[in-house]
This record gives C-alpha cells, sequence and structure tokens, in this order.
C-alpha cells in the first residue's frame, strides 16, 4: 500500500516529535495525523479588528489591541507592561518567560495584542496577551484552498484571507508543553498541507449534489482556516451532516443485519388470555395505547426478535401495554418476565397486575432479593416447569439460578437502571435458544434526536397521550422565606383527607452530607407535623427492604400523611390519594428528574400541587429551569430543553450507554432537524443498498469501519 500522511503516526508531523505525541495521544485521543485534523475548533477568533483601548471592557470577548509600549515594570515573578493607542492606557501581565518579553517589547514599538480582559482593581488588563508584528494576524501559514464546489457559491462579503482563527480544546498539560492555541495552529496548517492531497470523499456524489454540500476537502480546510464566515458555515454544515450521516447509517445497518439474522419466538395468536383481560378493562384503552399495543403484536407474530423501546409519560399507561404483551406470549405457550429497577415498584407492579390479570387464571408470582427461601425455591420450581406464566420481579429475576420453561417475552421497565451484563444474561434465558422479545419501557421521555442515536437500533412506540380524567398539576416555585406558608397548604391539604410528598435530593446515595439533609428535612417535618395527628413516614435507599416496603405501604395504604423521602419514589410508585408534591432544593434535581417527581401526582381525581423549594444561591441557569417546568406538563418538551441546557450527555439515562453522544461537530442537542434529515439519506441508502455493496457506496462501508462509527448492538449486548 501506498505510504498515507493521514496512517501516519502523529509524531511524524513536523513540530510534533515523541514528547509531544505521547501527549497529544493522552490529552486529546489523537494518535495519527488524520485524526488531528478532525479534532474541529470549538470556536473562531475574529482578528480582523483592531479595537481601541477605550473601548476595551472587562470579561468580554477577546479583543485585539494594537498599542505602543510606553513602560514596563518587574513586580517579582510579575511582568507589567503599559502601552497606550492614543484613546487610552492599559497594563499587560505576563507571569511566564518574562524576560524574553521584557526584552521584546522594547518602549516605542507597536505590536498587535490579543487576549480576553479581565478586570483587576477596578482597571481592565490583559493577562499573557498573544503578540504579533503589526501587520500580521495569527502565525500559521495557511495552505492552498481546494476551491469550493459550485454549490458553495461565491464567498459573500470581501473578508481577508485567514482572519479567523480557530480555537481548540486544550488542557494545561498541553499549555505547560508548549502546545499553545498558536502552536495547535500551526500543527494543523502543517497536517493540512501533507493530508489534503490525499483526502477521499466520504460521501457518495449524490448526495452531495442532491444537499448542495461542500467537498470534505474543502470542508476540512475552511474548518480550520476559514477564508470567511460563509465558507466556514458551509464547511460546518457539511461536517456535521456527514458526521450524523455515518452514525445513524451505522445504526441502521446493524438494525437491518440483525432483524434478518435474529430469530424470534413466533407468536401468531393473540390469545384466550389476552382476550379475556381485555374485556374486563375497567377502561377504554387510550388512542395511543391501542396503536403501541398493535406495533407489539406486529412484531411478535414478525417470526423476527423484538427489540422495542416503549416510551411514555409517567401515567400514560404502560403498565397495561406491559401486561397485554405478557399475555401475548402466555397466549402462545410462552411465559413473560417483567422486571422492575426498585423493590418498591416491583411489589407494585405486582399488585397492579395480578388484579388485571384476575379473570384470565394466569398465574403470576414475585421475585425480588427479599423474597423467603421457601417462596422462592416455589417460583423457581413453577418457572422451571412453566406452571407460571408471569413473573414480576428485580434484578432477582436474572440471577442464574432462575431458569425459565419457556421465556418468550422480557419487558423491562426503566431500563436505564439495568447495567449491561444484565441485560445480556436475560438474553441467555430465552426458549430454546431463542432470545426472547424484548419490550423495554421508560418514563423518561428521551428527545427524540437523542433516542434516535441512543436507541437507533431499538424500534421506538411512544404513548404520546394521557388517560382522560389527568388534571393538571399546578406548579409553583417558592424559596425558604415561604415555608410556613407551605407548612399551612400542607396541613390544608391534610384536612380535606389528601397526603403530601416531600422529597429531598440525594444526588450520591453513599454521601453522608444528603443523608444528614435527609434526616434535618425529616426532623423538620415531624416538628411541625407532630403525632397526633400527623403521621410521617419516610423512605430512602439505606434501609432496608422491609422497612421501605413498610413505610411505602403506610403512605400507599393512606395510613401516613406524609412521606418524606429521596427519589426512590421517582419511578411508578402509584399513590391516587397523594394531591401535593414538595421538592427541597429543587435547582439539584435534572429537569427530566423533576418532572417525573411531579408525575406522582395528579393521579386522582382531586386538583394537585408540585411546590418547589429552591435554595439560596440559584443560578440563572437553574432558575429558568424551574420556570420551565412551571410553565409546561409537556415531558418531551422539557426534555428537550434540558438537553439543550445540559447537554446530551448529562440527561439521565444516556451516562451508561456508552454511545457517542458527544459528538465530533454536530449537537444532538441543536442540530435536530439535521439529524433527522441525515437519518433519511441513511434510510434511503439502506433501502437501496442494505448492505453498502454497490460501487457508489463502497466508500460509505469503509468509513462505517472507522472506530468512531462502529456502535455496538446495544439491545444485546450493552
Ligand atoms: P405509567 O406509564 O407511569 O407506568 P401506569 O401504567 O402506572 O402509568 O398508569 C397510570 C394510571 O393510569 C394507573 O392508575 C392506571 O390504572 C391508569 N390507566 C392506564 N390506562 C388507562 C386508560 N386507558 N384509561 C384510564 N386509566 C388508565
Ligand atoms: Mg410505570
Amino acid at each position: 500500500m501506498e505510504r498515507s500522511e493521514l496512517e501516519s503516526d502523529i509524531q511524524y508531523l513536523p513540530g510534533v516529535g515523541p514528547k509531544r505525541a505521547a501527549l497529544l495521544r493522552s490529552e486529546l485521543d489523537v494518535h495519527r495525523i488524520g485524526d488531528l485534523i478532525r479534532l474541529y475548533p470549538f470556536r473562531y477568533i475574529d482578528r480582523s479588528t483592531v479595537v481601541p483601548i477605550a473601548d476595551v471592557v472587562p470579561d468580554a470577548a477577546f479583543v485585539q489591541i494594537q498599542a505602543t509600549v510606553a513602560s514596563s515594570e518587574f513586580q517579582g515573578k510579575k511582568l507589567s507592561v503599559w502601552v497606550q493607542d492614543g484613546t487610552g492606557t492599559m497594563e499587560l501581565v505576563f507571569f511566564k518567560g518574562i524576560k524574553y518579553t521584557a526584552d521584546r517589547l522594547q518602549p516605542g514599538k507597536t505590536f498587535l495584542f490579543f487576549g480576553k480582559p479581565t478586570a483587576f482593581n477596578g482597571r481592565v488588563n490583559i493577562v499573557h496577551p498573544e503578540i504579533d508584528q503589526p501587520g500580521t494576524v495569527g502565525g500559521a501559514t495557511v495552505p492552498g484552498a481546494a476551491q469550493p464546489q459550485g454549490t458553495a457559491g461565491p464567498a459573500q462579503g470581501a473578508a481577508a484571507s485567514g482572519v479567523m482563527t480557530g480555537v481548540y480544546t486544550s488542557t494545561d498539560r498541553l499549555k505547560n508543553a508548549g502546545i499553545t492555541g498558536k502552536v495547535m495552529n500551526k500543527l494543523m496548517a502543517n497536517a493540512l498541507q501533507l493530508c489534503l492531497p490525499e483526502i477521499q470523499e466520504s460521501l457518495p456524489e449524490y448526495i452531495l449534489k442532491e444537499k448542495g454540500l461542500v467537498s470534505l476537502n474543502y470542508a476540512l480546510k475552511n474548518i480550520h482556516f476559514p477564508t470567511d464566515a460563509y465558507a466556514l458555515r458551509k464547511a460546518t454544515y457539511r461536517l456535521k451532516f456527514e458526521e450524523l450521516f455515518l452514525l445513524q447509517l451505522s445504526l441502521l445497518k446493524q438494525k437491518y443485519i440483525r432483524s434478518r439474522a435474529d430469530k424470534g419466538i413466533p407468536m401468531p395468536k393473540v390469545g384466550d388470555a389476552f382476550n379475556k383481560c381485555y374485556q374486563a378493562l375497567p377502561y377504554d384503552l387510550t388512542g395511543a395505547q391501542k396503536r403501541v399495543i398493535k406495533e407489539i403484536r406486529e412484531d411478535l407474530k414478525s417470526g423476527r426478535q423484538m427489540n422495542r423501546l416503549l416510551q411514555g409519560d409517567v401515567g400514560s399507561g404502560k403498565t397495561m401495554v406491559a401486561v397485554l404483551s405478557s399475555l401475548i406470549a402466555i397466549g402462545n405457550g410462552c411465559q413473560a418476565c417483567i422486571m422492575a429497577p426498585t423493590e418498591v415498584l416491583a411489589q407494585q407492579h405486582f399488585a397492579n397486575i395480578s388484579k388485571y390479570l384476575a379473570p384470565t387464571g394466569v398465574e403470576v408470582a414475585l421475585l425480588t432479593g427479599s423474597t423467603k427461601t421457601a417462596e422462592r425455591r416455589r417460583i423457581h420450581q413453577g418457572l422451571e416447569d412453566g406452571s407460571l406464566g408471569i413473573i414480576v420481579g428485580t434484578h432477582a429475576l436474572i440471577e442464574d439460578n432462575v431458569l425459565f420453561h419457556r421465556l418468550g417475552l422480557a419487558v423491562i421497565d426503566e431500563q436505564h437502571r439495568f447495567g449491561v451484563d444484565q441485560r445480556a444474561k436475560l438474553w441467555s434465558k430465552g426458549a430454546g435458544g431463542i432470545p426472547p422479545h424484548v419490550l423495554v419501557m421508560t418514563a423518561t421521555p428521551i428527545p427524540r434526536t437523542l433516542a434516535m442515536t441512543l436507541y437507533g437500533d431499538l424500534d421506538i412506540s411512544v404513548i404520546d397521550e394521557m388517560p382522560p380524567g389527568r388534571k393538571p398539576v399546578q406548579t409553583m416555585l417558592i424559596t425558604e422565606g415561604k415555608r410556613t406558608a407551605l407548612w399551612r397548604f400542607i396541613r390544608d391539604q391534610i384536612a380535606l383527607g389528601r397526603q403530601a410528598f416531600i422529597v429531598y435530593p440525594l444526588i450520591f446515595e453513599s454521601e453522608k452530607v444528603d443523608y444528614q439533609n435527609l434526616e434535618q428535612g425529616y426532623e423538620r417535618v415531624v416538628q411541625a407535623f407532630p403525632f397526633p395527628p400527623y403521621k410521617v413516614a419516610i423512605v430512602h435507599g439505606q434501609q432496608s427492604s422491609e422497612d421501605k416496603a413498610f413505610n411505602m405501604n403506610a403512605f400507599a395504604a393512606g395510613r401516613a400523611n406524609i412521606l418524606v423521602s429521596t427519589t426512590v419514589i421517582e419511578v411508578g410508585v402509584d399513590v391516587p390519594n397523594a394531591s401535593v408534591m414538595v421538592i427541597e432544593s429543587a435547582e439539584r434535581f435534572g429537569l427530566s428528574q423533576l418532572h417525573q417527581l411531579r408525575g406522582r401526582v395528579g393521579r386522582g381525581s382531586d386538583k394537585s400541587y408540585c411546590i418547589l423549594v429552591k435554595g439560596q444561591k440559584v443560578s440563572k441557569e437553574s432558575q429558568k429551569r424551574l420556570e420551565l417546568l412551571c410553565a409546561t406538563e409537556n415531558g418531551f418538551e422539557l426534555a428537550e430543553e434540558d438537553m439543550k441546557m445540559r447537554g446530551p450527555g448529562d440527561l439521565e439515562g444516556t451516562q451508561q450507554s456508552g454511545l457517542p453522544i458527544n459528538l465530533a461537530i454536530a449537537s444532538l442537542a441543536r442540530d435536530g432537524a439535521l439529524l433527522a434529515e441525515a437519518r433519511t439519506y441513511a434510510e434511503q441508502v439502506l433501502e437501496r443498498d442494505p448492505l453498502l455493496e454497490r460501487p457508489e457506496n463502497g466508500r460509505l462501508l469503509y468509513e462505517l469501519r472507522k472506530d468512531k462509527y462502529k456502535v455496538h448492538d446495544y439491545s444485546r449486548i450493552s
């Protein structure tokens, strides 16, 4: 094979060498020269304007001034240089290389200084500005630009060439090793010089034409050294599209391959149990529930394995969908399991599901960590001989000694709480070596763009309609000053026969300080609501499961008026009589989580309230989040907003996925429309050429082999 610059070790790039190469590898994950040119600037500095000193304000963006050195002065290890430009005087401060700098900045000489102004002792100064000779900008010499494609159009505006300088992610270690912003620009110029001639277009010609995208060559050149803002926009758009398109292509291709390869247990019938349950339902299913059940039915009878994600807001009625799906499995001679993340939830599921199953005669049992040995034995036996049709439980379900006669369907509630290995274990329990159909249910609404990436290889169903009769929950934001009024309000609600949740943040289950918050909070609540007549229960993660269940049940049964808790009640818990949800230090929760908590109330026929108590110091952003929660009850809208504010990486449920949700240039939060478009293109390409065997798609296959686009089979292994 020909020698490839792109594939060359980064240490051979002029200006790098072994020492810097080690840092580029460890700090930036850059191993080859080709990796470097795919490291894009995260912003740009416009060095085309010179700002008069009189106009420089502190904490503005970076500024460039042109000024003459008036005097300089050493103060211990600090060098102060005073410069003036006719509109004013400014101090420049240096802590490193001060001897060299003082020599260079001779009084009377004029330079361009570039840096970020800060306020210090009531004055504005710039610490460690970059220094250039007037008439030069940046430092790197830019290799000849490839011509844009016809579609790029002529450059608009007449900005000088190379005035926008890219700024790259850096670290202290890089800076200490002398890899400054300026050096990065230089390295990038060197890398482009070497690599541009061998860059091959990654996207098929017909897509470039149809979408009016610039070539990869042009895009890479202009993402690092934009000739002007227009070229930069073109380059950015093209690279974003490429990234989103290749990722979607990879996900969809995998899904396609699997759907052809993975046999599923055929379930052609609906069966008696389903029909009996359906006819005995105390209510009509919502349109959304019906639609989703139909989607699941289609999957189950297809002969291929179902891998479906069911998203539905809290209270949208997912349990019923789980029950009816399980009954289809029963109707086809199979068993079903329903797994929940916590003991409390599993118990509640079991209680509800038992009710629904009563008319069907199907046997159901509950298996959790605290199931007694004798009962456990009975359950194991029933699962093995097939007399037990449906099993509800926690992680206890996937232990090695749990064997099924014929497991056909696994329903996983709140899937993100299950780890990698656990899911894999579940797969191995299928009937006759065929993996069970999998239905993953989540009440954390995931923005569409994120779902398409995180679960790109799953089918997605959405329940976007609430059962009738749910009243809106009135949400209010208050400060500590309103505490007395809040207690009075809760007393009034209790007098009306209602109940209240009071939730304290518990970010790390193990952190002592969080428990102190909770304990102190509990003390306060008990003081404000003394026994008799009030009864306050408390539930948290460090209690034994018996204590937890006891307290939880006391509240659910109406024996306690108030439940003080951590977020253990976040998922699933159903107490229709509870009308107040108080969330303490609400700013410490994510939007989606707050929304979930709020969903615990408003389940009964009474008007419900969610009261957010905010702490003393709340950032502007948190304040905005909390206000948004007061303004809308749409979980998907909140999730979108949460993603925009916090970034996709911080959203609940995304951390463990291991998928590249923090992309190199595109943003799942901001580029939703482009993502949808990229996905449509990916679908079209695969429709015509599912395995990318055609010559015009050959390059795509090559691109998908890159680590970045290698998606693991999420539903199966991870
Ligand atoms: P989630 O989606 O949060 O799991 P659940 O399945 O717990 O929601 O349902 C919430 C409540 O709504 C339950 O009390 C359930 O009985 C009720 N419910 C579910 N579907 C309907 C429906 N179609 N009509 C009326 N009530 C319903
Ligand atoms: Mg539920």
